[in-house]
């Protein structure tokens, strides 16, 4: 037996037999190529890259019903099939080295995988694997390579492989994959969004897996702990099985309780919203039981079309949608947030030496007024069909909410010119996601009705921990006496001064941190992965407020992020056993 640890990208237990599928090994040829063999060499590139690009949109066509932000990854896909650099310098190593079109076009990419791995960035690095796999998709072409395909599955299996391609995603039997594991990609890989899309339990990121697993062992993809296990012993095998079993049912009593009220012990309610980023999502929010969008990120509206930056009506379109879809619960629609981890080319295109610091979120759109008017004209006019609050990112200082605020201002005179009607007493919020906003909060709910605090980016920039960056992983500490301290600070001058604030960081969504979060002050909404809210709502239900601030104010005299994080596990552990013991969650521990 072999247990191996990887990164967790989809919950649930799967256990079956391995198909193992290794991508790895076309064999190139290098030959040299006469003169008079160059043009001949080039037309069979462009030729191979083509029948690629087709292959991608074929795909996508079928992708669309699975997930937008799937769609997203192929789009990129072809967008690298069309980058100038990667087909020029193999042209160049074509016509100057005469080389045949696939050696050439391998030289190419050692040559981009070398300056990656001089790279120190995981979002760079992740880009990686997408190059490696579309430039390998044009290499099978090129020789004609017949891909193993994984619709000849016709059994459950567990698929392993080195990477899992978009076209292999679509190809395979679905009923038939239990579940999933890989050599390369990350929390935000196309695996990860694939399989959790589905339910199907995946691991990735365990290097020389292909190695050590064989076709036909028997595999157990333990999503919950981000594990693998290679031909477990019978021990093991039964425990797994129990872990399955209770995770499925843990799962299906979670869900059984969505309609229940969501409110604290002693009757506080706590609105518990999904995070979206398109209009897909919102049956889930409504599945497991969410009362609103409490965070709509907008920007994938814009990622996913490569063509032309969408038009006032087309987002008009999209948020009607959306609000008609959850009404008569509200939509926080977010302005644009590009920039830093999601840029997009057309918008931002300097490059910066500091994205995180540099001109992203509402400062972005504040240098493109005309952008911020289609954005704000398309959210008033949906404004009509429902309850619509706007939010702005990324926010530094209250003087951005009043400039935000005079766009808005004249979009509004601008509809009323021409008639359009429009909710006038629309909302507006702030997202409290910098330490200056955070300070200033006081200055910035002069100008806003709300705020929503964004705890992914607040908790980077006072820890200064860069949110995507492995190897300060180790540092981004939600519960540091830092985050507690100012977010207490935070809730403390909301409540002053009668303004409600939310949460829409991955924070909010995190059952460990529901106690203490409430404890720390007056909490109106939690918005979350919808898959969150049942998780959050059963805590929430247990607790009466004065419990947790007992427990926020013990957190509060506590000294370093480690103390507190002890703290919280060993209270939750107590008062939740089967939600928070990791070992024994689902029955581990018991064997
Ligand atoms: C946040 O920063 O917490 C947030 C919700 O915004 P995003 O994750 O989209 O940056
Ligand atoms: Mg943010």
């Amino acid at each position: 037996m072999k247990k191996l640890s990887g990164i967790q990208v989809s919950p649930g237990v799967a256990i079956g037999e391995a198909y193992l599928l290794d991508r790895s090994k076309i064999c190139v040829i290098k030959h040299k190529i006469s003169e008079d063999q160059v043009a001949g060499e080039i037309e069979r590139l462009r030729t191979a890259i083509e029948q690629s690009k087709s292959q991608m949109q074929d795909i996508k066509k079928r992708a669309g019903s699975i997930s937008d932000k799937y769609s997203i990854i192929l789009d990129t896909y072809t967008l690298l099939l069309e980058d100038d650099i990667l087909v020029n310098e193999t042209i160049e190593n074509i016509e100057k080295e005469l080389l045949n079109a696939e050696w050439a076009l391998t030289r190419t990419l050692d040559k981009f995988t070398k300056l990656f791995n001089n790279i120190n960035d995981e979002y760079l690095k992740a880009k990686q694997d997408d190059l490696d796999l579309v430039v390998h998709g044009v290499i099978k072409n090129l020789v004609g390579h017949e891909q193993e395909s994984l619709s000849d599955i016709d059994r459950p299996v567990v698929l392993i492989s080195h990477s899992v391609s978009p076209s292999d995603t679509i190809l395979m039997p679905r009923q038939f994959v239990l579940g999933m594991g890989t050599e390369v990609g990350g929390k935000t890989s196309h695996v990860g969004i694939f399989a959790s899309a589905l339910g199907i339990p995946a691991v990735v990121g365990i290097s020389d897996l292909c190695q050590i697993v064989n076709s036909g062992d028997k595999i157990i993809i333990d999503g919950i702990k981000g594990e693998i296990v290679i031909n477990p012993d019978e021990d093991h095998l039964q425990l797994y099985q129990r872990k399955q079993k209770n995770y499925q049912h843990y799962q299906s009593t979670l869900l059984k309780e969505v309609d229940q009220p969501s409110q604290t012990m002693d009757g506080h309610p706590v609105q518990l919203m999904g995070n979206i980023e398109s209009s897909h999502e919102v049956k889930s929010v409504k599945r497991f039981g969410g009362q609103g969008i409490g965070l709509y990120r907008t920007e994938y509206l814009y990622l996913g079309n490569t063509d032309r930056l969408p038009t006032e009506n087309d987002l008009y379109q999209n948020f009607k949608e959306v609000v008609r879809a959850v009404h008569p619960c509200p939509v926080v629609i977010r302005t644009l947030d590009i920039g830093a981890d999601k840029p997009l080319p057309g918008l931002n295109q300097k490059s910066e030496a500091n994205p995180a610091l540099g001109l992203r979120g509402i400062r972005l759109s504040l240098t493109n007024p005309d952008h911020l008017m289609s954005q704000l004209r398309g959210i008033l006019r949906a404004s009509l069909y429902g309850k619509i609050k706007i939010l702005y990112p990324m926010i530094s200082s209250a003087e951005e909410v009043a400039e935000a605020n005079r766009h808005l201002k004249k979009a509004k005179e601008d509809l009323r010119e021409q008639q359009i009607p429009f909710d006038e007493d629309i909302l507006v919020g702030a997202m409290i996601e910098t330490p200056a906003a955070a300070i200033s909060v006081e200055h910035i709910l002069k100008e806003a009705d709300f705020i929503s605090i964004g705890t992914n980016d607040l908790i980077q920039y006072l820890l200064a921990v860069d949110r995507v960056n492995e190897n300060v992983a180790h540092l981004y500490q939600p519960f540091h006496p830092a985050v507690l301290a100012t977010l207490k600070q935070v809730f403390q001058t909301a409540e002053a001064m009668n303004k409600p604030v939310s949460i829409c960081g991955e924070l909010g969504g995190d059952p460990l941190a529901t106690f203490l979060l409430l404890g720390l002050g007056k909490i109106h909404e939690l918005s979350m992965e919808p898959h969150s809210i049942p998780k959050v709502k059963k805590i929430l239900r247990k607790v009466s407020l004065g419990e947790a601030r007992q427990i926020a104010d013990k957190a509060l005299a506590m000294g370093s992020a480690e103390e507190i994080n002890h703290f919280i596990l060993d209270e939750m552990r107590q008062r939740f056993p089967s939600d928070f013991d990791r070992d024994s969650a689902y029955g581990e521990k018991n064997s």
